[in-house]
Order: C-alpha cells, then sequence, then structure tokens
C-alpha cells in the first residue's frame, strides 16, 4: 500500500528529528523512518549518557579533592552497575519523550530500515511511502581498524554496554571520543593508555590544547604511547587482550581496548543510489549549503554529510531545511562557520572560531595578534592535585577582531556559548577589555588577557 506524505524523514536521530518537528509545525504531513531507537546517536549512545558518565567521572574528583576541603571521607567504591542501569532507564524515559513529541505533531513513526526505491519513494516495515521530500539523516556508526582482531576490542558504543569498569584499559584514538572517555575511566578508577599513531591528540584544534591535555592527562597518571600504529590484537587463554603495534612494541595486559578513530556514515545498501544521490570519496552525502544532494527532492542533513558531526549542527541544518521548504524561508540555511564545540574531557575543553594556525594561513601573520594565559584555577589553590587552566584568543586586524577563543580547563565548557554569541558577532578585543569581569572565576581571565 503506497502512502502520501509532504516529507519523508529517513533516520530519527537529532537531525531527523527535529527536521520532522519543524516542519510538521508549519503543518506538512510527514513521516519518520527510524530503524532502531529514537533520538538516535546523541540520545542512544553519544551525548546523553556520555554526559552522564562525565558526570560520575567530575563526582569521582570532587571525592578525590575533597580532604584538601577539609572533608574526612573513608574510602569509597563507585558502582557502575548502578550508574549504568539509572542512565539506562534516563534514556529509555527520553526514548518514550521523543515517540510522545512526534505524536502530539501528528507526525507518522513507522519502524523500520529504509530503501529508497526511486527518489520520491521509500520502503520500510512492508509499506511504501511517497513525498515529494525526502530528508535522509542516517547518522553514522564508529569505524574499526581492519587489522586482525579487531573484533575483540570495543567502540564508544560498546563502552555503554560495559556491564562493569575493566581496570586495564587502552583507548586508541586521538578525537573527542579518545579524549573524553580516557578521561572517564581515568577518574573513575582505571588504568589507561592512550595510544596515538601521531604524537599529538585533537590535531583538528588549536595546537595548545592538544598539548595541553596530553601534559594533563600525564599529570593525572594516563599513560600515553605515541606514534604506535596498532596491527593486531589478540585475546590469551586467560582472557586478557594484548595489542602489538608495526613496530613490534606490545601493549599488555589488557580487559578493554576501545578503538576511537572516527565514524562512518550510515549509507550502505539501501539504495542511494537508485535516488540518485552522490557521495564523496570517503561515502559522506554531498550537500550544497542548502542541504540539497545531487538528487531533486532528496536532501541531507546531519553526521551523514560530515560536516561538523555534533548534534546542534544536525539540529540546526534540520529546522532551517524545515524552514526553507515549509515555512517559506527561501533562502534559510546553516551557516557553517564559527561553530562553538566542547569536548568533555577532563578538564573539559571549548573552542569556537579559527585556531592560530588557521587564522595565520587565511589572513597571514602580520594580521593576527594572539592572547595567551595560563594559570592554577583558584579552586586547586588548596587541593594537592594542580591541573592548569590554559586559554587564547585569536585575534586579526587592526582593531583585534576576535576569530578564536580556546580554553583548556574546569569550566570551558559552560564558558564558551556566550563567547561564541561575542565571536560570532565580531567582538574585538576590546569589546573584551571593555567588559567587566566576574570575579572570582576562571572566565574572568578571557577579558582581562594583556
Ligand atoms: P544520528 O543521531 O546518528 O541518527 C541517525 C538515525 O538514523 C539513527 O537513529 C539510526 O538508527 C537511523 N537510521 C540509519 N539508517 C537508517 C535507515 N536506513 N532507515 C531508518 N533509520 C535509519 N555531539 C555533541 O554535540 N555533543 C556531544 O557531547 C557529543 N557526544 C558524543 C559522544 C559520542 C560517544 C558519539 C558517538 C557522538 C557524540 N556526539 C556529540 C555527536 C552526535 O551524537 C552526532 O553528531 C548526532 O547524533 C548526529 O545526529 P544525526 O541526526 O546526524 O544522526
Ligand atoms: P575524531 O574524528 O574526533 O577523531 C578520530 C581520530 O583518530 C582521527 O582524527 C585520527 O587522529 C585518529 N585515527 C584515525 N584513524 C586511526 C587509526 N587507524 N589508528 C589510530 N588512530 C586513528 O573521531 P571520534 O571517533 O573521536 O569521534 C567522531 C565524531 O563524533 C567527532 O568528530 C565529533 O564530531 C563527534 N563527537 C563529538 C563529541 C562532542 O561534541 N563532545 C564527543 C564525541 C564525538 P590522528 O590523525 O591525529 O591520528
Amino acid at each position: 500500500m503506497m502512502s502520501e506524505f509532504d516529507l519523508i524523514v529517513i533516520g530519527g536521530g537529532s537531525g531527523g528529528l527535529a527536521a520532522a518537528q519543524r516542519a510538521a509545525e508549519y503543518g506538512a504531513k510527514v513521516a519518520l523512518v527510524e530503524s532502531h531507537r529514537l533520538g538516535g546517536t546523541c540520545v542512544n549512545v553519544g551525548c546523553v549518557p556520555k554526559k552522564v558518565m562525565w558526570n560520575a567521572a567530575n563526582l569521582a574528583e570532587g571525592l578525590r579533592d575533597a580532604p584538601d576541603y577539609g572533608f574526612a571521607l573513608s574510602a569509597g567504591t563507585h558502582d557502575w552497575g548502578l550508574l549504568k542501569d539509572k542512565r539506562d532507564a534516563y534514556v529509555q524515559r527520553l526514548n518514550g519523550i521523543y515517540e510522545g513529541n512526534l505524536a502530539k505533531r501528528g507526525i507518522t513513526l513507522v519502524r523500520g530500515r529504509a530503501h529508497f526505491v526511486d527518489g520520491r519513494t521509500v520502503a520500510a516495515a512492508g509499506s511504501s511511502l511517497s513525498a515529494p521530500h525526502i530528508i535522509v539523516a542516517t547518522g553514522g556508526r564508529p569505524l574499526l581498524p581492519p587489522i586482525p582482531g579487531a573484533e575483540l576490542g570495543i567502540t564508544s558504543d560498546g563502552f555503554f554496554e560495559l556491564p562493569r569498569r575493566p581496570q586495564r584499559v587502552a583507548i586508541v584514538g586521538s578525537g573527542y571520543i579518545a579524549v573524553e572517555l580516557t578521561g572517564i575511566f581515568a577518574a573513575l578508577g582505571s588504568q589507561v593508555t592512550l595510544v596515538l599513531r601521531g604524537d599529538t591528540a585533537l590535531k583538528h584544534f588549536d595546537s595548545m590544547i592538544g598539548e595541553s591535555m596530553l601534559r594533563i592527562l600525564r599529570e593525572e597518571g594516563v599513560s600515553i604511547v605515541a606514534q604506535a600504529w596498532p596491527s593486531a590484537l589478540d585475546r590469551d587463554a586467560r582472557g586478557s587482550l594484548a595489542l602489538s603495534f608495526r613496530d613490534g612494541r606490545r601493549l599488555e595486559p589488557l580487559d578493554c581496548v576501545l578503538w576511537a578513530i572516527g565514524r562512518a556514515p550510515a549509507v550502505e545498501e539501501w539504495g542511494l543510489d537508485r535516488a540518485g544521490v552522490d557521495l564523496d570519496a570517503y561515502g559522506f552525502i554531498v550537500t550544497d549549503k542548502y542541504q540539497d544532494t545531487s538528487a531533486a527532492g532528496v536532501y541531507a542533513i546531519g553526521d551523514v554529510t560530515g560536516r561538523a558531526q555534533l548534534t546542534p549542527v544536525a539540529i540546526a541544518a534540520g529546522r532551517r531545511l524545515s524552514d526553507r521548504l515549509f515555512g517559506g524561508q527561501g533562502d534559510r540555511h546553516l551557516d557553517y562557520q564559527t561553530i562553538p564545540t566542547v569536548v568533555f574531557g577532563h578538564p573539559p575543553i571549548g573552542t569556537v572560531g579559527l585556531t592560530e594556525q588557521a587564522a595565520r594561513d587565511d589572513y597571514g601573520d602580520e594580521a593576527v595578534t594572539v592572547f595567551r594565559s595560563s594559570f592554577i584555577p583558584m579552586y586547586h589553590a588548596l587541593t594537592t592535585a594542580k591541573p592548569r587552566c590554559d586559554m587564547k584568543l585569536v585575534t586579526v586586524g587592526p582593531k583585534r577582531r576576535v576569530v578564536g577563543v580556546h580554553v583548556v580547563g574546569p569550566g570551558a565548557d559552560e564558558m564558551m556559548q556566550g563567547f561564541a554569541v561575542a565571536v560570532r558577532m565580531g567582538a574585538t578585543k576590546e569589546d573584551l577589555d571593555d567588559t567587566v569581569a566576574i570575579h572570582p572565576t576562571s572566565a574572568e581571565e578571557l577579558v582581562t588577557m594583556r
């Protein structure tokens, strides 16, 4: 049986839900097809359960520091299983809330895997759906390296299934997930080795960030193995894992190896070619600034497009697309410049705008003025552990327009949203200098740098 809609959305994650709901608010008749749990990566195996674990790790650090503030604590244990159960229950509640939100807006939810029949028709769960507009919002999945035994390791998906905390953990990768999960495991008591194939982490961020983060991780007792290309993963008779590297080094014994080496787009085997949708060399769907693909009436948003794989980006792209298609806002589209982002490491990293190097490349060395600050946050004046907070402002031109703000340190996560507004509005160093500081905070350093 064929059902006709104004819009079909494939994928009920951050982007798909946002696009579907915005279109329905304009009165469009919308079908949303989801093959797994509503909420997608962010809600089920990403931002949300990760932030719960990050909160737990923060508490562990607070407990470690508490005696320095006069608390007499007896050594407590952490119940990973209890935390997992409560976290999973929270996520399940969210799944239900998302389903309710769709129902409230009259959106037809089709539970099943979508396949393109042609550029206007999608088959799912035994039905045929047709619409003049189809949005692909299928996200991605974590990559495994193509080496023998890779399947003995886990990815971020497996992290959220762990029934108990592994003690000896190797995390392979150097991006967001590697840094975030290293911080969580380490704070909760695991012995962690971070395995980098190069010399630094978070290479796509300002160079200060990777240097600062690796220094802090070392101080916190994390082992860093650099220039290490995994070649095989084995399990011995007693169940321990051994990670071998191309240069003959081996890391063992390990209880858990976690691959955090990037994500691949979910584009396989469901007929995108039948719709005439072009992919780039890495398999991501090619879109223009309006999220249009090469096929008329087919659009793509979020991680499957490979641009800034972040929840608010998928949501913003989805909402703007529906504003354009159903809200009469003909030029509405997402500006992918100046997107703020936080790596929820321990400590967190907040960043918006250009790295120092990118500013030098874009504007020339002469035009760039950089301001830095490195200090021990007041909270740590009393604690035994003394991680530093590092900050950098990147400015350009005679007016010193602020084009980049980079912070590694406690509070960076909450600090960055407001500074992102300032950068987007074209704030200059003088504007920051003219802003009265809030004292005593770490954030005040950003308006008092000289
Ligand atoms: P997804 O959320 O992945 O949704 C895609 C949906 O499509 C899925 O539900 C999938 O089941 C469905 N689907 C796929 N194929 C089909 C098909 N053929 N038919 C029907 N349904 C299909 N971002 C942040 O901004 N902040 C964070 O703190 C953060 N933390 C993260 C932590 C981890 C561990 C990970 C992995 C990611 C994190 N992200 C974070 C990134 C964020 O989760 C993604 O950018 C976001 O979920 C992308 O949304 P999306 O709609 O593009 O795709
Ligand atoms: P990232 O792209 O952040 O980092 C992966 C890194 O792993 C690469 O940059 C590369 O770094 C390294 N790498 C790649 N292949 C290999 C390999 N074969 N062996 C060893 N190292 C390798 O990917 P993640 O998986 O960490 O995260 C995926 C995406 O999810 C992120 O890009 C981000 O958009 C999103 N995310 C966002 C979060 C947030 O907003 N807080 C949190 C988590 C994820 P190098 O070249 O330096 O070796």
